[in-house]
């Protein structure tokens, strides 16, 4: 029954968004800066969208943030995904402040919680397109 499994699909980086899948790839979370507010953006776009500014660069972030909500996925949407589940889907909010849709991995699903500490890992498909999740961050601590 595992004979060929759909590979997961996969983002097709376009000029504006290459950046961000070329760095996560290396295991960098790079989010786009506005220059003149200073804010955070994500996802990758051509206007910052609190100032409307094209002048933006690319940061590196922390890779830390937050559980801001998350569901448990267990019937998979797609047949790739069937030897997924049960996974956790998961907005993040970033210690920079965007928020990213997400899986959460690393841990049983039950032991995802709102608020939570997580940090960024990385799964490179090629040179062009690594993927972003978070898992668990000890370093956190529990207090
Ligand atoms: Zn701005």
């Amino acid at each position: 029954m595992t004979s060929e499994t759909p590979s997961r699909p996969l983002p097709r980086p376009t000029a504006i968004s290459a950046p961000f899948w070329r760095a996560a790839a290396q295991g960098k979370l790079l989010l786009q800066r506005c220059r003149r507010c200073s804010s955070f953006i994500y996802y990758p776009r051509p206007f910052c969208p609190t100032c409307l500014s094209d002048d933006l660069e690319w940061k590196e972030a922390s890779g830390r943030g937050t559980v801001y909500t998350y569901t448990v996925v267990r019937r998979a949407a797609t047949p790739a995904f069937a030897d997924k589940v049960p996974y956790v889907l998961a907005i993040v909010e970033l210690e920079e402040g965007p928020r990213m849709l997400t899986n959460i991995v690393g841990c049983p699903p039950e032991e995802v919680s709102v608020g939570m500490p997580v940090r960024a890992t990385f799964e490179k498909y090629s040179d062009e397109v690594g993927l972003v999740f978070f898992r668990p961050d000890e370093e956190a601590g529990n207090g």
